[in-house]
């Protein structure tokens, strides 16, 4: 049977099996909770981290936690193509929400890093650390690093154990003083794209 699968088959089954491991990092047993820079979330980063590197790509954190893999084009420091969505969950989250939509595009790479394949542009997959706000009631970190909106005012939220944001970055190994420097140039951005599923429990 494997022997007649297509490229784009083996890729499907791949993600498919990716959704499934990837759920396992998660801080309530039986169900899929994963907030920001906890034990399931730093699971989750090494993870997708090992993907991505298998995948061809070049892998850094920056300083909100984000996962970013970045798969070379054909001319160096090109623009990039960037893709990816959030690894962290809701309480009771879908296993495909946020998660597919970094798993998809490593998956792809994979393929065209096997098939020797190499575009005009880089493509960076980012594995946004945080956007659902659970932990710190704020919500959308990784994408406002990104994009050079973080509020440096939600670094004082506390999380139910008393904690700060900041103290809690800091303890993980991410300064906040570095987040402005997280923030991508316009000019070498080419477009974000983005495969989501917004799914509720159940899987
Ligand atoms: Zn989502």
């Amino acid at each position: 049977m494997a022997a007649t699968l297509t490229p784009a088959t083996e890729t499907g089954a791949r993600i498919m099996a990716w959704a499934d491991t990837l759920a396992v990092h998660t801080e309530q047993p039986g169900m899929l909770t994963r907030t920001y820079l906890t034990e399931a979330h730093h699971g989750a980063a090494a993870q997708l981290t090992e993907w991505m590197q298998a995948a061809g790509m070049t892998v850094r954190r920056d300083a909100a936690g984000n996962v970013i893999g970045r798969y070379e084009g054909t001319a160096p420091d090109a623009p990039a193509l960037l893709t990816g969505s959030h690894f962290d969950t809701v309480r009771d989250g879908g296993r495909y929400d946020g998660n597919l939509g970094v798993i998809l595009p490593v998956a792809c790479v994979a393929q065209w890093n096997r098939q020797g394949k190499r575009f005009p542009f880089a493509i960076e997959v980012v594995g946004f650390a945080e956007e659902e706000g659970v932990r710190f009631k704020a919500t959308l970190l990784g994408s406002r690093a990104i994009a050079g909106t973080f509020d440096t005012n939600v670094l004082d939220n506390v999380d139910d154990s008393g904690k700060t944001m900041r103290e809690v970055m800091r303890a993980a190994g991410f300064d906040p003083a570095g987040l402005p420097a997280a923030a991508h140039a316009r000019e070498q951005v080419l477009a974000f794209v983005e495969v989501h599923i917004e799914q509720g429990p159940s899987a």
